[in-house]
């Protein structure tokens, strides 16, 4: 369990949150461990800059991302073929570090159509009954859950089911698309998407070295861990995010910005 206090991510947070006049307790309570748990894997872009972040750490229904989209708005740009839709700051830096990367000879296209930006609440949820169904007929079949089990998980409510698969990963059954890590780092759980926040684009020339500093110099980060196409924007340097209670963390020869969240010993 980590701590919330003297941590740099949680400081941060708490800024942030008082500036939106609410506290950590209604924007996610201490005792939804799934919550908690979804915030410290995708929370990086709570600390964004100059962009309209969302009032809770996971959206509750399909009205609820509606409504903050609807305040935060959007523009809209083509990307190789998709139209994407994105908070009008993010857009306007992602055209920026397209223009860049053309002068170097690159391009920055979407991977995956239109959901490379904007989501609504349902597209979430189908992406993560695409990672969930396959997984459940998976396990079955290798006799690591009976057809009750998986019949029972499929029943459950959005937050219990989630709940109920990171128990599972947590001995061994594991529901990303390959079947061997975490489901979060395949996908974001139904509602705690940075798509829906409309900070995010999923890029096809993510590999490319050059492309991704240009993204960061125009304040796109990869900010969600092993989740490689996944660009946030968080419209601040790369020297500014430490301050901001992000980490580095490289891996798989890529570097991401994660939430802080070890606490700061000050006692010893
Ligand atoms: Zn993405």
């Amino acid at each position: 369990m980590t701590s919330e206090r003297g941590s740099p991510f949680y400081d941060a947070l708490g800024r942030v949150l008082e500036r939106l006049g609410t506290s950590l307790q209604s924007f996610c309570p201490p005792c939804d461990t799934v919550a908690r748990r979804v915030l410290e894997e995708y929370g990086a872009m709570f600390v964004a800059e100059g962009v309209r972040v969302p009032p809770v750490c996971v959206f509750g229904d399909a009205a609820e991302v509606h409504a903050f989209q609807r305040e935060a708005t959007w523009r809209a740009a083509v990307f190789g073929d998709a139209t994407v839709e994105l908070q009008p700051a993010a857009l306007e830096a992602l055209v920026a570090a397209r223009e860049d990367t053309r002068a170097l000879g690159l391009d920055i296209t979407a991977r995956g159509g239109a959901e490379a930006g904007r989501r609504g609440f349902d597209d979430s949820l189908r992406l993560w009954r695409s990672r969930c169904d396959p997984a459940l007929e998976h396990w079955c079949a290798r006799g690591e859950l009976t057809t009750e089990e998986a019949e029972r998980l499929r029943g459950l409510g959005l937050r219990e089911q989630v709940a109920a698969v990171l128990e599972l990963e947590d001995r061994g059954v594991f529901f990303s698309k390959d079947l061997t890590k975490s489901i979060l780092y395949s996908v974001a759980a139904p509602g705690a998407s940075q798509h829906l926040a409309m900070l995010a684009f999923d890029a096809a020339e993510f590999r490319d070295a050059r492309v991704r500093d240009v993204l960061a110099r125009r304040g796109w980060f990869q900010t969600v861990r092993s989740d490689l196409p996944h660009f946030t924007f968080l419209g601040l340097t790369e020297r500014e995010l430490p301050a901001r209670g992000l980490r580095r963390v490289e891996t798989d020869e890529q570097v991401f910005w994660i939430p802080n969240t070890k606490a700061v010993n000050r006692e010893s």
